[in-house]
């Protein structure tokens, strides 16, 4: 597989592609590259993954073969597109039922699309969430127009969205809207914007039609909006999501679905989003509420607040208050600032029901995802601004209230070992249980004990990955609803 994967990436250039064409079938379906870390940062999470209490659990051998899954399935899209869906305004079989008609009209414009019919399956144990299949790895060739695209733009690509503008890096010189191309990502970041053509490493991800010329592409008056290529035959296929029922549903990973029913917020109260754009967990979370409430929503970066406010009235949710503000400077040093009604922050201690700190972290649990450029030191730089997150939260909770800490990455650092850290550093908080739960218990490596560990939500892919399959059972795939995720992290916290 290893060898395979090697020579796959060296032989893509130009002259020795119409000899592999033949072997596409083969290719597509084993050499997809496992994610690529530098080398002090893959060390760093293999030490993670290989630590004296895993491995004395699961063995030396199983413990290697677990990390070196997680190394496949990073790279791999999750084989379910989740839709949330919006059970506030309309119900979960008419939002279905919406969507059937979006997508087999999809289908009939789409004339290059296969006709397969594409399943849409309510989740068995959340009520607002519906599963669509991804189908891939899928046999595609490759053909001899080349567009490369971002890392970013190619796992957007890779979960269902065709290729816009702005992620373009290269396209062929006279390439003109029509023409026939197929898609690679520049995975390592080397191509130059406006290239004609790229000889770095770069991993095929299906065929698209042009929309655009490339001159419009990359025109000088700067970048420009809108759909590049649409993509006709992708290597993982799912319908397109973009601009469609925006009232009704909501592209989220399934945990991040969960973080909000582990809140659980209620009708009325006051709940606080330290972290909360662009708003995908704030609006769950004011749909929860049945709109009724306050939801407040951070976040220190102007225009992605304006997201969040976007969001809130795309999806009709008028409880969300939402402000740019530095949540580590939340809480209001005004003694005579008390009550628990003030709109804007700083906010008086002790004046919110419910917390959620979604924490900025180093995001490697995010799927797909072929190649993360962190240094060790941008990976290890999480876990004291979490902290200060952590402590203002803290304070701002009332007693009795609930506080939910998630991540999407997957160290000890920013997950198990900020809990610990957590129970030690406030006696007043106290670990809950988490409904719904649906992972698996937290990670050993940290100072947690067992009982602590299992009342921690950790979503792992790794743990069930076999490689990539295109099975399409509904049987299969809702069993892999829960499974096949992101790597995700939740920690649920009462205050007395
Ligand atoms: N909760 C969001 C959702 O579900 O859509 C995702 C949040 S993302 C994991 C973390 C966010 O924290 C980023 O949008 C980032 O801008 C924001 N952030 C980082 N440091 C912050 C701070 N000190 N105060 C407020 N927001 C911060």
């Amino acid at each position: 597989m290893r060898r395979l994967s090697v020579l796959w990436e060296m032989c893509l250039n130009l002259s020795e592609k119409k000899t592999l064409v033949s072997m596409m079938s083969v290719i597509n379906k084993s050499v997809f590259p496992q994610i690529a870390f530098r080398s002090e940062v893959q060390e760093y999470l293999h030490n993670v993954y290989t630590n004296k209490e895993l491995v004395s659990e699961l063995g030396k051998e199983e413990a290697e073969r677990v990390f070196d899954s997680l190394l496949s399935c990073l790279s791999h899209p999750p084989s379910l597109t989740c839709l949330r869906a919006s059970t506030h305004t309309h119900s979960l079989q008419d939002i279905q039922h919406r969507l059937e008609q979006h997508i087999a009209q999809q289908q009939v414009s789409d004339c290059y699309s296969d006709r397969v019919s594409t399943p849409i399956l309510p989740h068995p144990q959340l009520p607002d969430v519906l599963l669509l299949p991804v189908r891939g790895p899928r046999d595609v060739s490759i053909l001899t127009a080349e567009v490369i695209v971002g890392a970013q733009c190619g796992s957007a690509v890779l979960r269902g969205a065709h290729v816009f503008a702005p992620g373009v890096l290269s396209a062929p010189k006279f390439m003109k809207a029509g023409d026939q191309v197929s898609v690679f990502s520049d995975v390592e970041g080397r191509c130059t914007r406006g290239a004609k053509e790229f000889q770095g490493k770069k991993v095929f991800l299906g065929n698209g039609v042009c929309v655009m010329n490339r001159s419009d592409i990359f025109c000088p008056e700067g970048p420009v909006r809108g759909v590049a290529v649409r993509m006709v035959d992708a290597l993982y296929q799912s319908p397109s999501f973009d601009g469609v029922l925006t009232s009704e549903v909501f592209l989220q990973n399934l945990p991040s679905v969960v973080v909000g029913h582990v809140l659980g917020p209620r009708p009325g109260e006051r709940i606080l989003d330290m972290c909360a754009a662009p708003g995908g967990k704030t609006t769950h979370i004011a749909a929860l509420m049945a709109n009724q409430g306050v939801v407040v929503a951070l976040d220190k970066i102007k225009s992605k607040v304006e997201k969040i406010s976007e969001n809130a009235r795309a999806l009709r949710l008028h409880c969300i208050q939402a402000h740019c503000y530095n949540s580590i400077q939340a809480v209001s040093s005004d003694p005579n600032h008390t009550g628990s009604t003030a709109d804007t922050p700083p906010f008086p201690e002790e004046s919110f029901d419910r917390i959620l700190l979604d924490a900025p972290c180093s995001g490697l649990g995010q799927r797909p995802n072929m190649a993360i450029n962190y240094s060790l030191k941008e990976v290890c730089s999480y876990q004291p601004l979490q902290r200060k997150l952590f402590r203002t939260a803290v304070q701002l909770l009332k007693k009795g209230g609930v506080l939910v800490y998630s991540t999407c990455t997957v160290t000890l650092a920013e997950n198990e070992e900020q809990v610990a850290w957590a129970l030690k550093t406030f006696p007043s908080l106290t670990l809950e249980p988490q409904e719904p739960h649906l992972g698996s218990q937290g990670m050993p490596g940290s100072e947690l004990s067992c009982d602590q560990r299992r009342l921690l939500q950790r979503f792992r892919p790794e743990l069930s990955w076999r490689g990539a399959t295109d099975s399409h059972a509904s049987k299969d795939l809702l069993l892999k609803a829960n499974t096949d995720t992101i790597g995700f992290f939740i920690a649920k916290f009462s205050k007395r």
